[in-house]
């Protein structure tokens, strides 16, 4: 059985619990380090800056 580890957003702590063993509210999972879309806007993002800071550049 593999235990994932948990996290209560409200006291940010980590827990293998489902309950938060603080407050007692729901965890959620969490994921390791994973691609999330925001990041992937960002890099693109980036990207375009650069090509647009080259072309200036010439
Ligand atoms: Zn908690």
């Amino acid at each position: 059985m593999v235990h994932h580890i948990r996290w209560c957003p409200a006291c940010e702590i980590y827990t293998l619990k489902e309950e938060c063993p603080k407050c007692g509210g729901r965890t959620k999972t969490k994921a390791p380090a994973r691609y999330s879309p925001q990041d992937r806007y960002g890099k693109y993002r980036r990207m375009l800056l650069k090509e647009r800071e080259i072309r200036e550049a010439d």
